[in-house]
């Protein structure tokens, strides 16, 4: 995920179905705050769904609590959190 934003759309990608976040460790889920880039002002799409387990969720949430609660989110990261958790 970490070069999605950049390297997605060169090839023709312009929308994800979805994004499944397999497991908690970093190199899983540390991509999780580029997703802002790809929802920011809905200049890709407006939203993007995550599919992830319970324990996963916990481990997202306490690494990026901005992108979960967005009541923390601050500046730019305030619009970027269009990103819905199932
Ligand atoms: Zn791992």
């Amino acid at each position: 995920m970490i070069l999605a934003v950049n390297i997605l759309p060169r090839y023709g990608v312009r929308e994800l179905d979805g994004v499944i976040i397999t497991h908690g460790h970093a190199d899983a889920c540390y991509g999780m705050d580029d997703l802002r880039g790809w929802t920011l002002g809905g200049i890709v799409q407006p939203h993007i769904n995550v599919y992830l387990a319970p324990e996963t969720m916990e481990v997202v949430a306490r690494t990026f609590p901005f992108l979960v609660d967005s009541s923390l989110a601050t500046g730019i990261t305030k619009k970027a959190s269009e990103i819905e958790y199932n």
